[in-house]
């Protein structure tokens, strides 16, 4: 297994838990996309049919599972998680689908996992409502059909780009999640901080929120870290100062990165000379998987320009050499 960030690993999904929010108005920022949910979701009570499939794509940690808890609340109705990784064979796929109730909600975590022999059962699942499975071999082969009550399938994804088309194209809604600003990551540090019964000033929310890579995960990860440290090291009381000492003691910088971001950019810069570099030759040097690099890391380098993606690989732009402060090797050399 590969290893976690070190920050990523201060947070079990378990505490993600605690603090997501329960219902649609709880959320903050992605406005436009609750407005276009909500509108399919009445429209769909009002005729009394199930809610189509809904696709959300976009980096870690955005908000894709917190959508599927919060839709079938809306709704009043039960959620079945399912992670596509773990969806190996079609027999794995079968009792999530006879478990729903009528109208209920089907969650799909990481579904470009899933192995396209599983993803033609889905085809008819969501289709039809109809699962047909093909039990022993050659003459003493036999099919099986179910029906299944209606449900609405909700998938999440990294890599929309990893999807085949006909799985994406029955998905009839389908939204991508985007960063989030300053001013959304400090609401929501403020009301986690509530909920967490902390009391946090508008400095420290806006130090917290600066350094948390415009991703609400992250802002809840580095939160209940400044909690810890404030609380054995300052008497509970949080301040900016004491905000940036804590997460400037686990790595995290000003503008969010940890010391894998860093990882990353001083492999770039010192062993390959800024690049162009492949990204599997970076993930080899820094023993870390590709897949974590292209979801976790990269999308937000790339968003603040401190990489470039280009036909010959990654590239270290004028911002990341200001940034790491590493002194560009000369260009004849
Ligand atoms: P993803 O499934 O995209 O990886 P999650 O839905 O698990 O991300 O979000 C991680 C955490 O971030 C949640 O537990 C929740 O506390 C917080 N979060 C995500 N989106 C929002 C939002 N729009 N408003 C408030 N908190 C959010």
């Amino acid at each position: 297994t590969e290893p976690e960030s070190e920050t990523e690993a201060l947070m079990p999904k378990e505490q993600d838990n605690s603090l997501r929010p329960r219902r649609m108005d709880e959320m903050v920022g992605q406005q436009d996309v609750i407005e276009r949910l909500k509108i399919a979701i009445d429209a769909a009570q009002g005729r009394g049919e199930p809610l189509g499939h809904i696709l959300f794509d976009g980096p870690p940690g955005l908000g894709k599972t917190t959508f599927a808890t919060v839709i079938p609340a809306e709704m009043g109705t039960t959620v079945e998680m399912a992670n596509g990784a773990g969806l190996r064979a079609p027999k794995d796929l079968l009792p999530y689908l006879t478990n729903l109730s009528a109208g209920a909600v089907l969650f799909i975590d990481e579904i470009h996992r899933i192995p396209k022999s599983v993803e033609e059962y889905l085809y008819t699942a969501m289709e039809d409502f109809r699962i047909d499975i093909i039990l022993g071999e050659g003459v003493s082969a036999r099919t099986l059909n179910y029906e299944l009550r209606p449900f609405t399938l909700i998938g999440a994804t990294t890599r929309a780009g990893m999807l085949s088309a006909p799985l994406r194209d029955r998905f009839q809604i389908r939204e991508h999640l985007g960063w989030y600003n300053q001013s959304e990551l400090c609401e929501i540090v403020q009301r986690n901080s509530n909920k967490l019964k902390i009391a946090i000033d508008d400095g420290s929310a806006g130090v917290i929120a600066a350094r948390s890579r415009s991703t609400p995960r992250l802002a809840n990860n580095r939160l209940l870290w400044v909690r810890d440290y404030a609380q054995s090291k300052a008497n509970g009381k949080v301040d900016a100062a004491v905000t940036a000492a804590a997460l400037d003691m686990i790595g995290i910088d000003t503008l969010g990165l940890d010391k894998q971001d860093r990882g990353y950019l001083d492999t770039l810069m010192r062993v390959f000379l800024g690049g162009p570099a492949g990204l599997e030759a970076i993930a080899h040097t820094m023993n870390v998987s590709s897949d974590t690099l292209e979801d976790e890391v990269e999308p937000f380098l790339l968003r603040t320009e401190m990489i470039v993606r280009t036909r010959r690989g990654r590239m270290a732009t004028h911002k990341a050499w200001e940034h790491m402060k590493v002194k560009r090797p000369d260009a004849s050399a």
